[in-house]
């Protein structure tokens, strides 16, 4: 580690901090401070984070991870939307002069800008304990608007991290799997149990770890169409996906010509989306766009 060495990572240190300052969890924001210093340990090392980085943290909380990535990282910048934690983050990161707090909601914040101002418009590294009552948006607002990134390591609920990772065929499978795998290669890094967090959250959780790809892995013409394909394949997890997609009259895709499709492609006429790899639902849209056309 390059900068000081950290101090918090500890339920001593935390509790400490959190009494000095009469700090109040707010369960609305998703507080759940982590403080253990083996699973910060495998967060760093799952994001992979040298002295070239720059990282964004979204949800710095006390500042218990921003202390491990200032250390390890060029330069961090931290969104916070609490108001209260911010004289708390000014305290215990004071001695890191490389460590930019934003007090803002990130759903707000302009990620593009900030990379470009922070970062000269290379891409960074994000990671986060995420607030979990927005993990979803938080992680699809960063692909797809189109943040330079070089990888996301974020702590999930484990079930949000099961069905992102998930694959055709098995029960996480979904809309979730198919959107981030459009934009990254996930990989579990750990798993973590409630007593590591302060306070224990409800549910188990874990690290999961995206790598963004340059380029999709596979071609859509329409990203909007696909994705309007894959949602109203899986609204009705049991249904084919000529009913499922006859059931959504906006997207203007009949049975017949699902039906056309799938024997085009060499698929049986009543498969259902969670058999469908993201390639067969890339090649199918592309398929109803060339008879659209014609
Ligand atoms: N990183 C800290 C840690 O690991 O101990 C705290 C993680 S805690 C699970 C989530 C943090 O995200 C909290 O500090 C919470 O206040 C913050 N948060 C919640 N919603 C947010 C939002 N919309 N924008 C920015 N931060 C948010």
């Amino acid at each position: 580690m390059a900068g000081p060495v950290p101090t918090l990572g500890n339920p001593q240190n935390t509790i400490e901090i959190l009494n000095k300052y009469r700090f109040v969890f707010q369960k609305k924001y998703g507080q759940n401070f982590l403080i253990d210093s083996h699973v910060l340990d495998k967060i760093i090392k799952a994001a992979d984070i040298t002295e070239e980085d720059y990282v964004v943290e979204i949800g710095p909380g006390i500042g218990t991870m921003t202390q491990y990535l200032a250390s390890a990282a060029k330069g961090v910048a931290a969104i916070e939307i609490d108001r209260a934690l911010i004289p708390i983050l000014e305290d215990t990161l004071k001695d890191y002069n490389n460590v930019t707090i934003i007090n803002e909601d990130v759903l707000k914040v302009d990620l593009r800008q900030l990379a470009l101002e922070k970062n000269g418009g290379k891409p960074v590294k994000i990671v986060a304990n995420l607030p979990y009552y927005i993990t979803t948006p938080i992680i699809m607002g960063l692909f797809e608007k189109h943040v330079p990134l070089l990888s996301v390591t974020v702590m999930v609920q484990k079930e949000v991290a099961d069905r992102m990772q998930a694959g055709p065929g098995t029960k996480d499978y979904g809309a979730l799997s198919l959107a981030v795998q459009y934009y990254a290669m996930p990989y579990v890094a750990a798993n973590v149990p409630p007593n590591c967090f302060m306070p224990r959250p409800g549910v188990g959780s874990a690290v999961i770890r995206f790598t963004a790809y340059e380029e999709p892995p596979v071609k859509a013409e329409d990203e909007g169409l696909l994705f309007a394909v894959i949602r109203a394949s899986f609204n009705q997890r049991r249904k084919t996906l000529q009913n499922g997609l006859s059931h959504v009259p906006e997207l203007g895709i009949s049975k017949d010509i699902t039906i056309q499709i799938l024997r085009e492609m060499g698929l049986s006429e009543s498969i259902r989306g969670e058999a469908m790899t993201l390639e067969q639902f890339a090649e199918f849209t592309n398929r109803v766009i060339a008879c659209r056309k014609i």
